[in-house]
C-alpha cells in the first residue's frame, strides 16, 4: 500500500457534510492532503479552510465571489488557485492528481461533477444522494465504465454498505430485502391537522441529527426517505418491493439488511455523521472518526413504528417515480427542490410541498430516451423546475 496522504477533493465544504469531512480529516495529520474545496454562499468559511487546510484549488460559483477570494488567498500568500464554475467544479472532480471526491454539494448542482468524477475512476464519497436520484442509470453507469469506487455516505446507505461483503457480486445472491430507518423527524407525533400552519424554523429543527436546511425539511416530511429510497435502489441495485422503510425515533439502528436465510444484520450508532464520513475515507479500513460512542446502559429503549401515510404522503412518491416513466426520478427530486426553496422563503406552505411534487410528478412527462446523457438530464430538471414553479403560482 502507498503510504503518500490520499489526495481529496470536497465539495461543497462549506456545508454540514463538508465541515464533517475537514474535521474528520483534521483528526488524521499525514493520511490526507487537501487538494480541492468548493463552496457556493459561505465565502468566509471557504476562507478559514483555505488557511486552515491550503488546498491546491478552490471553486467559487461567481467571478465576483472568487474575485474576493483570490484577493484574500493573496493576501494569506496562500498558493491556492481560484477558479468558477461549473466546468471547473467538474475538472477539481477529475484532475488527474485527485484520488477521492467527496460530494456534498447539495441537489442537482452537484451531478454534473458526481459524473465527471466517476468517469475519472475516483473514490467517490456520495452525500449528494440527489445526484444519483436524477442521474439513476446515466450514474451507476458512469461509476462501472470509469472504473470508479462508489461509497455511500448516507447513514442508512453507509449502515447497508457496512452490514454486506466487501465482494459486490455476493450481495444479489445474500440480500431478501434492506430496511431504511428513518427518524420521523419533529413531526413524528403532531396532529397532522396541524401540519399546514409549520414555519421554516420549526421544519428544520430535526430532533436528531444536525443537517443543512434542505435535508431537514426533507426529513421532516419524509421526502429525505423517499430520495434515500430511490438512492437505494441504484447503489444496491434492488427492486421497489425489497426496500422497506421503518420509523425508529432514536435514530440509534442506521438501516438493515435482512438476508435470505432470514438473519438480520443492522449498523449501530450515534446519530453522527462522522462515522459513515470516516468509515468513506478508510475503507475497508476504519479511523477514528471523532463521533461520540453509543452507551448500551444509558439507552432506554429502541422502537419501530410504520409511517404514516396521511402524515408522510411524500413517502409514496418514491415508489410512483421508481414505476413511472424514465426520468420520472428526476422529476421528483426538482420539483422537491423548487418547492423546498419556496418553502424556507416563506412563500408556499409545509403541506403544499407535497401538493407540488405529487403534481409534478403526475403532470409532466419526462420524455427521456434510453441512451439519454448528461444534457438531457439537465434539460428534463429544467423542465421539471419550470412546471413546479408554474403550479406554485397557481397555488398563491
Ligand atoms: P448544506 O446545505 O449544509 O451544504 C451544501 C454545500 O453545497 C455547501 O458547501 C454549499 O455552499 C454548497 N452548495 C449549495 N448549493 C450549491 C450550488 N448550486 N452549487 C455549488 N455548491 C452548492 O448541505 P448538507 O451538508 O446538509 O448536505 C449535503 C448533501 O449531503 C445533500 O445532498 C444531503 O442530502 C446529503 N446528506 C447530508 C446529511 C447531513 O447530515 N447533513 C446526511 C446525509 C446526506 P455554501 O454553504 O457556501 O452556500
Ligand atoms: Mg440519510
Amino acid at each position: 500500500m502507498s503510504t503518500r496522504p490520499q489526495r481529496l477533493v470536497i465539495l461543497g465544504s462549506t456545508g454540514s457534510v463538508g465541515t464533517s469531512t475537514l474535521d474528520v480529516v483534521a483528526r488524521h495529520p499525514g493520511r490526507f492532503e487537501v487538494a480541492g474545496l468548493s463552496s457556493n454562499q459561505r465565502v468566509d468559511l471557504l476562507l478559514e479552510q483555505c488557511r486552515r487546510f491550503q488546498p491546491r484549488v478552490v471553486v467559487l460559483p461567481t467571478e465576483e465571489r472568487a474575485a474576493a477570494v483570490r484577493a484574500a488567498v493573496a493576501e494569506l500568500g496562500l498558493a491556492t488557485e481560484v477558479r468558477v464554475g461549473a466546468q471547473a467544479l467538474c475538472e477539481m472532480a477529475a484532475a488527474e492528481d485527485v484520488d477521492s471526491v467527496m460530494a456534498a454539494i447539495v441537489g442537482a448542482a452537484g451531478l454534473p461533477p458526481c459524473l465527471a468524477a466517476a468517469r475519472a475512476g475516483k473514490r467517490l464519497l456520495l452525500a449528494n444522494k440527489e445526484a444519483l436520484v436524477v442521474g439513476g442509470a446515466l450514474f451507476m453507469r458512469a461509476v462501472a465504465e470509469g472504473g470508479a469506487t462508489l461509497l455511500p455516505i448516507d447513514s442508512e446507505h453507509s449502515a447497508i454498505f457496512q452490514c454486506l461483503p466487501e465482494d459486490r457480486s455476493a450481495w444479489a445472491r445474500r440480500i431478501d430485502h434492506i430496511v431504511l430507518t428513518a427518524s420521523g423527524g419533529p413531526f413524528r407525533t403532531r396532529d397532522p391537522e396541524t401540519l399546514h400552519t409549520v414555519t421554516p424554523a420549526q421544519a428544520v429543527a430535526h430532533p436528531n441529527w444536525v443537517m443543512g436546511q434542505k435535508i431537514s425539511v426533507d426529513s421532516a416530511t419524509m421526502m429525505n426517505k423517499a430520495l434515500e429510497v430511490i438512492e437505494a435502489r441504484w447503489l444496491f441495485d434492488l427492486a421497489p418491493e425489497q426496500i422497506k422503510v421503518v420509523i425508529h425515533p432514536q435514530s440509534i439502528i442506521h438501516s438493515m439488511v435482512v438476508c435470505r436465510d432470514g438473519s438480520v444484520l443492522a449498523q449501530l450508532g450515534t446519530p453522527d455523521m462522522k462515522v459513515p464520513i470516516a468509515y468513506g475515507l478508510s475503507f475497508p479500513e476504519r479511523i477514528e472518526s471523532g463521533a461520540p460512542r453509543l452507551d448500551f446502559m444509558s439507552m432506554r429503549e429502541l422502537s419501530f413504528e410504520p409511517p404514516d401515510a396521511r402524515r408522510f404522503p411524500g413517502l409514496q412518491l418514491a415508489t410512483a417515480a421508481l414505476r413511472g416513466p424514465l426520468g420520472s426520478t428526476a422529476v421528483l427530486n426538482a420539483a422537491n427542490e423548487v418547492a423546498v426553496a419556496a418553502f424556507l422563503a416563506g412563500t408556499i406552505g409545509f403541506t403544499a410541498i407535497h401538493s407540488v411534487n405529487a403534481n409534478t410528478l403526475e403532470g409532466l412527462e419526462p420524455r427521456l430516451g434510453a441512451d439519454h446523457r448528461l444534457d438531457d438530464l439537465l434539460e428534463l430538471d429544467r423542465r421539471a423546475r419550470a412546471f413546479a414553479q408554474q403550479l406554485m403560482k397557481e397555488l398563491r
